[in-house]
């Protein structure tokens, strides 16, 4: 049973990244309390006490120096090898607003082009989901055929434009990946793989939904469905990796429409974003203790 534990879930990785102090922070000489300590551990201090520090350890931990392309060839290059072999692949980014979840997930134009390039037939079919707080239909749903990496960002792009209540809502950009093959036989075959790039609406959402400030509350309110995607994502994440008999993607609209990426041969990444500064300490450790039961079950 505990050796069982112990055996790592391949399937799911989790990773952190910390974002360097912005430059409002800086103005005001606010103190950095989170640091990542060689590459698989962040540190957040909870007061000048060392005792008062509290550690976890992912997969992988971006510090603030971290490039893109590291990132990148980390947390995504992995997963595009398993899209081209025909499998379905997740990658949630789930943090605090204003930690750095859409600038991970938008990336830049770096990284694999030549795995893309010399695997893809040149159809990719776009998906673009854009799921709204306080909404039960799915709207802006959109499929756009590509021919070309390039066109695949200008859709990125335009789909964050729309998104225009920052933090309020899930983005859910899929790209679906045909690949044409000849068997010995000659026969033609397609291969269909996927890659589900989820930017998940701010996490501070589910400490506001128990307030008792008013005004609080009333934004709470509204923020109903984001909590109950981003707990059912985690009790899906549980259920999966504990090999649950039911697991409740019903429960949310997110979780029902990634239903098909997150059980049986899939990978799913999930990189958490957190802040330095000390204003946002109790949201970094919900953040993190987030994070860590995906990573430790
Ligand atoms: P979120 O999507 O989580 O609300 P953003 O991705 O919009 O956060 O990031 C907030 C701001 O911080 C943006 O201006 C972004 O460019 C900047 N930022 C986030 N992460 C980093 C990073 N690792 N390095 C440099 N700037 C970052
Ligand atoms: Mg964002």
């Amino acid at each position: 049973e505990k050796a069982n534990k112990k055996e790592k879930n391949q399937n799911i990785q989790v990773f952190v990244r910390l974002r360097p102090l912005n430059q409002r922070e800086r103005d005001i000489r606010s103190l950095g309390v989170v640091e990542v300590l060689n590459g698989k551990e962040i540190v957040v201090r909870q007061s000048a006490h060392v005792s008062h520090a509290k550690k976890f350890t992912f997969d992988r931990a971006f510090g603030p120096t971290a490039k893109q392309v590291e990132v990148y060839q980390d947390v995504v290059s992995p997963l595009i090898e398993e899209v081209l072999a025909g499998y379905n692949c997740t990658v949630f980014a789930y943090g605090q607003t204003g930690t750095g979840k859409t600038h991970t997930m938008v990336g830049e134009n770096t990284g694999d082009e030549t795995s893309w390039q010399n695997k893809i037939t040149p159809k990719l079919r776009i998906y673009e989901d854009i799921t709204r707080k306080g909404s039960n239909i799915v709207n802006g749903l959109e499929e756009i055929t590509v021919y070309n990496k390039n066109e695949v960002y200008k859709i990125m792009a335009q789909g964050q434009e729309r998104k225009r209540v920052e933090g309020r809502s899930h983005t859910v950009f899929t790209i679906v990946v045909h690949m044409k093959e000849n068997s010995p036989e000659g026969e033609e075959l397609v291969k269909i793989g996927k890659l589900n790039l989820v930017d998940l609406a701010g996490s501070e959402n589910i400490s506001k939904a128990g307030s008792d400030n008013p005004a609080k509350r009333e934004r709470a309110r509204e923020c109903v469905n984001i909590n109950q995607s981003l707990l059912t994502l985690g009790r899906v994440i549980t259920a999966l990796v504990e090999r649950h008999p039911h697991i409740p993607y019903r429960e949310s609209k997110l979780t029902r429409i990634l239903q098909e990426s997150l059980g049986g041969r899939t990978k799913t990444s999930i990189i958490a974003t957190v802040s330095p500064g000390h204003k946002d300490l109790e949201e970094t450790l919900s953040t993190l203790e987030y994070a860590y039961r995906a990573k430790n079950i």
